[in-house]
């Protein structure tokens, strides 16, 4: 060891977010001191925060219209029954994905068929050939899963093909790309995620959008809009409402002021973030892209992600050696999460964890995958030095092993 300089500490979290912009901040001091904390709660004809979050939100995906709710997994469960989810129907999804989309469609009443990845963490698009002729008809809910964009025209094909309503989950995929077209319009409707870990931050919230006017009427009286869906900040035509308010029950879950007044600011400074995500990314790729023994995904040319995480594989790495070079790490102060360790802790994203499925499929391709892989959380509290440091105990961590 003598000569060799001793690896660095990391003592940054993993997990700490940057402080909101001083905009937001006076944003929400002016919504806490009006007292009108409840999107319906409007003087005359002002638009709630949250319907102008709604307006803003459609702007910037340039759909027709757009919902905001209390979560991404709430506005996932809302978009399948809004798209006409019937008690029983397939709903496929990638076996690579977090716990609340298998948790959404088993709330709403969907039978879950799990699609294998590839090792570039894509659909694998012969085995979604596959479930789609098995399912003939029912849901394809893609999950854009830490940023991984499949071939989006193959899947709208497949999916028109078959008859699969496509519904993508663009809880890490927003502000990025396919083809220059933007994550999120290519299935019937997208749903977004704005917690904490996500690319806007209100603690928790979701954001649903789609051009589908019944799909919005629906979403938005599901949400809990009582009798007063007008205060909406995008609306289909009212004589939709009148068909279906009386029949549509109410799931209350809708979004408040206050966390729709510290998202706005935010949404006008997404595409800068995304841009500093991907610094991040790009340093982080390079530098990993060195050390002997990790595997990078290679990313398809038409993608452009957001990199707000990385993910490497340690190929011949064993069960006990990448979970040697885990401790080492974390020692180090370098939070490694494993998407294939035998126990899952943390944010659950291991199909065999979700065991309140009778019979979840084994999906030989997606365990190998994830048996090796291995995610670095990259907050924009990190500067591209910090970046540097951790590759560099990661480096050591795999020398050690
Ligand atoms: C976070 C997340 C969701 C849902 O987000 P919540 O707002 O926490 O309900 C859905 N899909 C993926 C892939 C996620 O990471």
């Amino acid at each position: 060891m003598l000569g060799r300089p001793m690896p660095k500490t990391f003592d940054k979290s993993f997990t700490q977010q940057e402080p909101l912009p001083d905009e937001a901040i006076r944003a929400a001091v002016q919504q806490l001191q009006s007292g009108r904390l409840h999107r319906y709660n409007t003087v005359d004809d002002e638009l709630s925060e949250a319907a102008l979050l709604e307006q803003e939100f459609a702007t910037y995906m340039g759909q027709q219209y757009c919902l905001a709710c209390a979560s991404g997994g709430y506005a996932l469960h809302i978009a399948l029954l809004a798209a006409g989810l019937e008690e029983g129907q397939p709903v496929i999804t990638n076996a690579f994905t977090l716990a609340p989309v298998p948790g959404a469609i088993y709330n709403a009443g969907g039978s879950l068929k799990l699609v294998e990845i590839t090792a570039e963490y894509q659909v694998d698009l012969a085995h979604l050939k596959t479930l789609a002729r098995e399912s003939r008809g029912g849901f394809f809910l893609i999950s854009h899963m830490r940023g991984h964009i499949s071939d989006m025209e193959a899947i709208v094909e497949i999916c028109g093909e078959h008859d699969l309503t496509l519904i993508e989950d663009c809880a890490h995929t927003m502000g990025a790309r396919w083809n220059n077209r933007i994550s999120g319009t290519f299935g019937k409707v997208a749903c977004f995620s704005t917690q904490t870990y996500k690319h806007l931050n209100s603690g928790e919230g979701g954001l649903l959008t789609t051009d589908d006017p019944d799909i919005i009427a629906r979403g938005i009286l599901l949400s809990g809009s009582y009798m007063l869906y007008e205060r909406h900040g995008t609306l289909p035509h009212n004589d939709i409402f009148d068909k279906i308010k009386l029949t549509t029950p109410n799931y209350s879950g809708r979004m408040d002021n206050l966390r729709a007044a510290i998202l706005r600011p935010q949404l006008r400074r997404l595409d800068e973030n995304c841009r500093r995500w991907n610094l991040l990314y790009e340093r982080a790729e390079a530098a990993l892209s060195k050390i002997n023994r990790i595997a990078l995904p290679e990313r398809p040319p038409q993608e452009h992600h957001v990199g707000s995480s990385i993910q490497f594989r340690l190929d011949d790495g064993t069960p006990d050696e990448i979970s040697r070079m885990i401790t080492y790490c974390a020692d180090k102060g370098v939070d490694i999460k494993w998407f294939g360790a035998g126990e899952p802790h943390g944010f659950t994203s291991s199909y065999d964890s979700w065991q309140y499925w009778q019979d979840l499929p084994d999906l030989p391709a997606t365990r190998q995958v994830l048996a090796t892989t291995l995610d670095l959380r990259l907050p924009l509290t990190f500067d591209v030095g910090d970046i540097d440091t951790i590759v560099e105990v990661i480096g050591e961590g795999i020398m050690q092993i």
